[in-house]
Formats: structure tokens, sequence, C-alpha cells
């Protein structure tokens, strides 16, 4: 196999891609680049669902996946649907909430949207800056009574602070479910991450670690509520056949996708550890440098180690994170501002709720400063060495880079 074309590090500010410089990489390194397993694996099963010609409704893939995943993630029941968003949908409409539900600003937009689309007030709260995940002390104060639930979503897999969560709903009787998308092989306190709260919902998106093309699931230890799910994600389809009991919409998952996914639980464990290696790469090269906060992942617990997270705290740095992540593009490496802006931030949020930004502090703080870097597949422990010196590059240098960007800037305008 041809190695990638290895191009002498850049030395100096003046050699980087952004001013003109020939850039690190030859061809872009992505973030959330697909994992694929074993190919002739995958193909050897799509080739058995033509043979069988069961492609959707329930199929023997879809229901062999939902045995597997239910063991992986560690809860009884797991229902397959046809993303990560349709599956949120149905799980919180089988849960009855209504009104408002807490959720944290600071996620991927579906996690808002599946509220609202179903007329469900999303009701943004803070996040704690250490964990960047829902920060439970900020909780109490957004509770009305119209208030039914708290969606609390595990950010980087990394688990929110559940048992207190689990302490506020207990006590103002809310609905406790979790958007558990970047979750999938995590642990919190030992325990598998579906087991906690009434409903965990995955995502098996193309661009996560574990996928299945398009594809999403709700698990739970709750039968009945399990039950409703698997009626509202079939048209309502009952036992037999013509038999409408109940209103529902099409969330099923089809067997390639299906196929799909066992294949990539077959190959998990690998994925997860070539995650492993690139994060503690990127850990060894770019702790403690200055202004730049590496996110770490608790070492007792299962991670998947799927997201390398900095924060450029640009009070420090000579650069802000946006300006770097600019550079970074120049030389191919494509990280990505995640989340920015924050759901808040966004339509129709924006417009119906303009001053949120107020109450959301540490979420405004952090979308600011938030990137995160190509892993997975995509990179090797060489690319990470060439981007961290990127990094440790622009750190060190940083007076002049400044000066060089204002320079540039003040001749554009
Ligand atoms: C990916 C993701 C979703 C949406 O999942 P899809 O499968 O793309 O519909 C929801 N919430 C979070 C936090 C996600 O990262």
């Amino acid at each position: 196999m041809a190695k990638s074309k290895s191009i002498s590090s850049h030395q100096n500010i003046e050699d980087l891609a952004f001013f003109g410089g020939s850039p690190t990489f030859s061809k872009p390194l992505h973030v959330g680049r697909p994992n694929i397993g074993n190919r002739e694996r995958l193909l050897e099963r799509i080739n058995d669902a033509l043979d069988r010609k069961w492609l959707s409704n329930d199929g023997p893939f879809v229901q062999e996946l939902e045995q597997r995943f239910a063991d992986y993630a560690g809860g009884k029941y797991c229902i397959a649907m046809c993303n990560g968003t349709i599956s949120l949908e149905i799980a919180i409409r089988a849960l009855d909430l209504q009104g408002e539900v807490i959720v944290p600003s600071f996620t991927f937009i579906a996690t808002a949207h599946a509220l609202q689309w179903q007329k469900i007030t999303p009701v943004f709260c803070d996040i704690d800056p250490i964990t960047h995940n829902i920060d439970p002390n900020s909780i109490e104060k957004l509770i009305t009574p119209k208030t039914t639930g708290i969606l609390g979503v595990h950010v980087w897999g990394r688990p929110c602070n559940i048992d207190l969560l689990e302490k506020i709903a207990r006590k103002h009787d809310l609905k406790l479910a979790f958007d558990a998308s970047h979750a999938v092989g995590c642990s919190h306190q030992g325990q598998t991450i579906g087991n906690f709260g009434e409903a965990s919902i995955f995502s098996f998106h193309a661009t996560k670690f574990f996928n299945t093309f398009e594809g999403g699931a709700v698990v739970t230890n709750n039968e009945q509520l399990a039950e409703k799910i698997r009626l509202m994600k079939n048209f309502g389809f009952g036992p037999g056949y013509d038999n409408v009991i109940y209103i529902g919409t099409n969330g099923k998952m089809n067997e390639i996708s299906a196929a799909m996914g066992l294949t990539s639980l077959d190959s998990i464990n690998d994925f997860i550890d070539i995650n492993r290696q690139n994060y503690q790469q990127y850990r060894q090269k770019l702790s403690g440098i200055p202004g730049i906060k590496f996110t770490t992942y608790n070492e007792n617990e299962k991670n998947n180690y799927q997201y390398i997270i900095l924060e450029v705290d640009d009070r420090e740095t000579k650069f802000t994170r946006d300006e770097l992540v600019e550079i970074l593009h120049a030389e191919n490496v494509l990280a990505r501002r995640y989340f920015f802006p924050g759901c808040h931030q966004m339509e129709p949020y924006r417009s119906y709720f303009p001053n949120t930004n107020l109450l959301l502090p540490e979420t405004e703080k952090l979308t600011r400063k938030v990137l995160s870097l190509p892993t997975g597949t995509a990179v090797d422990i060489n690319k990470i060495n060439e981007i961290c010196r990127i990094i440790q590059l622009v750190v060190k240098q940083g007076k002049k880079l400044r000066e060089r960007l204002d320079r540039e800037n003040s001749q554009k305008h």
C-alpha cells in the first residue's frame, strides 16, 4: 500500500498552508469518517437478505441486531429504527412527554427538534463546564407546572450525572430519558449505559463510530414502553394481519442496515481499540499546552473514545477557536466546531426564546471554545503526530501568528 505522502512538517508560521504554504495532508482528514467492518461478511449478509427476499418489516437481521444490541447496551429490550431522530421522537411520544421538557442546548439539534416537532417546548438548561453535560444544579429553577420530563444527553459518550438527575426526576415526578447517541459501548459506575432512566436513545448514523448507514434504537428495561414503541414504529400494527390497534408511524429499520449493524458489532471492539490508541496519542501530544484543554475520558469506565475534543481558551492562546479551525482546514485537517452554535441560537428556538443566551453562560462559553479533531480509521499515529505538531507550532509561535493574522485582516479591510 502506498504510504500517504509525508510532507516535512512546518517549522514556522509562514509555512502554514493558511498563509500559502503546502498543506500538511494531500487529502482531507474527516471527523466522523465511517468505520466499515468486514466487507466480505457484510456482502454475504446482504446477499442472504436478497436471497430471502425479506428486506424490511422485522426481518431476521433486525431481530438479531436488536438481541445483540440489547445485550451490548445492557437493557432488556431494544427496538431498532430507521434513524436516531425518529427513535428520539417515538421514545418521547411513547413516554407521553408533553408541555415542557428540560434538555441541554449543548447537543446536536435533533435532541431539541424531536421535542418541538411534537409541539413540546424544549427548555434549554445550562451545562457543567467540566463535563459538558447538563448541569443538575441548573435544572430545578427551570421546572414549571408544565414540565413533564428531563432529556439528558451523554455528550462525547461521557455519562451525565445520572444519580443526581434521577434524584431530581423522582423528587418532581418527572420522566427521565437519555439521548445516548454518543454513548454506544460506554458505562456508568460499571453498568452499561442502556440501564438508566426510562429509556436510552442511540444513533447509528454513518458518522458515528458504530453505524448502520442510517439507524437508531431505543433501549429500555420497561416492557410496556418497549411494546408501545414497537407498535408506534410500525403504523400501530398489532398481531396478525390488518390489525391496527394504535396510532403509529413508519420508523422501521431495513435488513441492509441491520446487516451493517451486525457486521459493525462483530468489529466494535476493534473500532474502540483504534479510537483508544488515537486518543492516547493525541492526549500525550496535546496535554499541557497552554490555552488548549484536552477532554479526557474516565479510565475506570468503558468509553468508545470516538470524539477527540479540545477547548481553545483564547485568553491564553493568541488565536481564537475559529482561527485555529481555519488554519487546520487549510492543512486538510477538517476539524469541526461541535456543537456550534448551541441549539438555543438556531431557528426556530432563537426566535421563540430570544434571550435564552443570558440564561446559558456556560453553554455560550463552551460553544465558542470547543473543537473536534479527526480520529477513527481516518488517521494513524503518524497523522496524529503531524496534526499535533501544527497545534504545537501555532501555540508556540502565537505572537507571530497574531501579528500575521492582524496584518492580513487589516489589508482585507
Ligand atoms: C447523531 C445524533 C442524533 C441524531 O441521530 P440520527 O441518527 O442522525 O438521526 C441525535 N442526538 C445526538 C446527540 C447525536 O449526536
